[in-house]
């Protein structure tokens, strides 16, 4: 309980509380939350959230020590797979632990600064960018389907994974 006097922000910035930030989801509603920060549900958001919510779950860390490196080419959809890791780790943009640089394919540099060093990166497996580029999904409801589809599949499936301490 706050002091009298004391101003109410203090309890909302408390980072200790991050905890609470990211906890378990059914993964309709974790779907629909996402697309509400983003704009609209679809394959790359999917492919970012999972990875974020990947490297939370074995990295066993917070929004606050841990950054997240994206790489992927610099103009939508795949820019969508972005937001998916900001919504799905809690490294953001505006914390100053994610950045982006381009890059013709996708993955996720994740390093975690504490307690331990640990890094943890996620390539996005050449059959499923393929798979991507080859459907002919179109827009609206088929993307939003496509990106359920994603969302069923296990990580391993996704990504091609590379877990070692920190460099
Ligand atoms: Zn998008």
């Amino acid at each position: 309980m706050p002091r009298r006097g004391q101003p109410r922000t203090a309890t909302r910035l408390d980072f200790g509380q991050s905890a609470a930030i990211l906890r378990p989801l059914p993964s309709t509603r974790l779907l629909a939350d996402a697309a509400r920060f983003h704009g609209h549900l679809g394959p790359w958001l999917v492919l970012g959230l999972k990875a974020g919510r990947h490297a939370r779950r074995k990295l066993r860390t917070t929004p606050f020590t841990l950054t997240a490196r994206v790489f992927c080419p610099s103009r939508t959809p795949y820019t969508c797979f972005i937001d998916g890791i900001q919504f799905g780790c809690g490294c953001t943009v505006g914390k100053g632990n994610l950045n982006h640089a381009r890059s013709p394919r996708c993955r996720v540099e994740f390093i975690r600064t504490a307690p331990a060093r640990a890094r943890l990166v996620l390539n996005l497996r050449p059959e499923v960018w393929n798979e991507l580029h080859e459907s002919k999904s179109g827009k609206g409801r088929a993307v939003a389907a496509l990106g359920r589809a994603i969302h069923r599949r296990p990580v391993s499936s996704l990504f091609l994974i590379d877990s070692a301490p920190g460099r």
